[in-house]
């Protein structure tokens, strides 16, 4: 019998989530293809998490040669070289582009390359060939954005700042939000002087308030310089130098201007207005609870949509279409609430759960832990760093509403916390949990000491 439709399933986009969405729904015996107009993997492979935290790692050596030395290593002075660094990144994200490639090949999945459209709600086109289907996927995630101003046109986002041809000597990070954070550490640990403007007066706004203010202080002693409340007004070349003029006026001179002012969906020349399918003011597909838009059978998930823009909801949101719409009776659904985060400044952020500010809101008595201490590594090494943990229960019912840090390899420890706090863990249950010495982590099931909050 003659299909009506190419295919079950067309996909937008082989990011995070249409990679994901792709491969399950052809596993699970739909004809599925997927479009995809730069790179296989999309932004967390090429241009985000990945890279991204190769070059956290790099950046780290400056400190550990530093320390080796109290550990009694001595070694000649270090020196880096950035195109080593880019480079044999951009080497392991070819490699990653590849696995991609197969995987999805693996799965039956035909890979279109190349820009695509909707021509109507059920035709796809795509250089120069149209291809029909039951149902339409949307996945085409987002991109850097940043406000207009005099000189806009002197400045990098995040996409250009993972190929930069020159390491610069001076770098501004405007934003104060998870990429500006980290970017602004990586630039320093590489051995630039590095420098962030945010227009409020403290970062990370949505982060638990005493995480905010001990990532300040821990940026600034590793020779972040740190400006709140601060604008770019205006930027101009003066050679191969940007002049930066600031809000409260004053000016700097720096060699690169990197915006990391947000992100806003990819829907541009996608045709989805034309198509009856409904925007949100920065063009965020709407969606309902299984990722269905105002056209019922057009669904969109991960950054276009605009909720929680990490990769592994882009990848949770794709498995619950592909089991919705191909899983005969296996539906799934993300519950968006305790979705664990890490941010990798340095040392890392780490949370899951309610903030403290949250938390008085929505509970009438809460009970605070916190604890702030030396990591034991630099007993030896005299480092300043220190690291930060904060637990948050609800008293009536003593479950833990919400865990905080900030240290080394809190995204790995806040991961295991997360489990707990998932699952409902009371403090009682922390308490009866035997710790890990000597690790900073134990200090999650030792804390006792309680700050009480009405
Ligand atoms: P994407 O991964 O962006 O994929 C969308 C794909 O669609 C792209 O490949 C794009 O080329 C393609 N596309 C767009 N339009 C079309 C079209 N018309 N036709 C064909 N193809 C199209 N998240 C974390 O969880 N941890 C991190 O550490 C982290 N670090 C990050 C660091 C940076 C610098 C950035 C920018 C993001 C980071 N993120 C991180 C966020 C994460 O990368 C995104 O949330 C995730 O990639 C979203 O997945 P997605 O599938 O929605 O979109
Ligand atoms: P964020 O939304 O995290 O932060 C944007 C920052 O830009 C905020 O500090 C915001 O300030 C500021 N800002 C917004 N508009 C303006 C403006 N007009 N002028 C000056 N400042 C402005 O975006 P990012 O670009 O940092 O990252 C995008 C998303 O990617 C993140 O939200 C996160 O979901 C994801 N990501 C995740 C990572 C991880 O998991 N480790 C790493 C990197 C990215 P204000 O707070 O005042 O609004």
């Amino acid at each position: 019998m003659a299909r009506k439709y190419d295919y079950d399933l067309y996909v937008i986009g082989a990011g995070s989530g249409g990679v994901r969405a792709s491969r399950i729904a052809a596993q699970l015996g739909a004809r599925v293809a997927v479009a995809e107009s730069t790179h296989l993997g999309g932004t967390c492979v090429n241009v985000g998490c990945v890279p991204k935290k190769l070059f956290v790692y790099g950046s780290h050596f400056a400190e550990d040669f530093d320390d080796a030395a109290a550990y009694g290593w001595r070694a000649a002075p270090p020196s880096f070289d950035w195109p080593t660094l880019r480079d044999n990144k951009t080497t392991e994200i070819k490699r990653l582009n590849g696995v991609y490639r197969n995987l999805l090949t693996a799965a039956g999945v035909d890979i279109h390359e190349g820009q695509a459209r909707l021509g109507d709600p059920h035709r796809i086109e795509i250089n120069g060939q149209s291809h029909t289907a039951e149902r339409v996927l949307v996945a085409t995630g987002s991109r850097p954005w940043m406000p207009e101003f005099p000189g806009a046109e002197h400045v990098i986002c995040s996409d250009e700042a993972f190929y930069l041809p020159r390491f610069p000597r001076r770098v501004l990070v405007v934003g104060g939000g998870y990429i500006a954070v980290e970017f602004a550490g990586i630039f320093a640990g590489l051995g630039a002087e590095s420098r962030l403007a945010y227009r409020g007066p403290l970062f990370l706004r949505g982060f638990d308030d005493g995480v905010r203010e001990f990532v300040a202080e821990q940026l600034a002693e590793k020779g972040v310089a740190l400006q709140f409340n601060t604008k770019v007004v205006k930027i101009e070349l003066d050679g191969d130098e940007r002049l930066v003029t600031l809000s409260d006026g004053s000016r700097l001179r720096t060699d690169l201007v990197m915006f990391a002012t947000g992100r806003r969906p990819n829907v541009e020349g996608l045709g989805l207005a034309e198509c009856g399918v409904a925007l949100g003011s920065n063009g965020a597909v709407l969606v309902d609870e299984e990722y269905r838009s105002s056209v019922p059978h057009i669904l969109a998930i991960g950054d276009v949509i605009d909720r929680v823009q990490l990769t592994p909801v882009a990848i949770e949101e794709a498995m619950c279409v592909a089991y919705g719409l191909f899983g005969n009776g296996e539906p799934r659904s993300l519950n968006y609430e305790n979705i664990a985060t890490a941010v990798f400044c340095q040392p890392n952020i780490g949370t899951v759960g309610l903030t403290e500010a949250e938390a008085r809101q929505r509970f009438e008595r809460i009970e605070v832990y916190e604890s702030a201490f030396r990591p034991m590594k630099h007993t030896l090494t005299g480092r300043a760093e220190r690291t930060f943990m904060k637990l948050i229960v609800d008293a009536d019912s003593d479950r833990v509403i919400g865990t905080h840090m900030v240290g080394p390899e809190a995204g790995e420890i806040i991961q295991g916390m997360a489990v707990a706090v998932t699952a409902g863990a009371t403090k009682r249950q922390f308490d009866a949990t035997v710790g890990i010495h000597p690790t900073a982590a134990e200090e999650f099931v030792t804390m006792r000491e309680a700050r009480t909050c009405a």
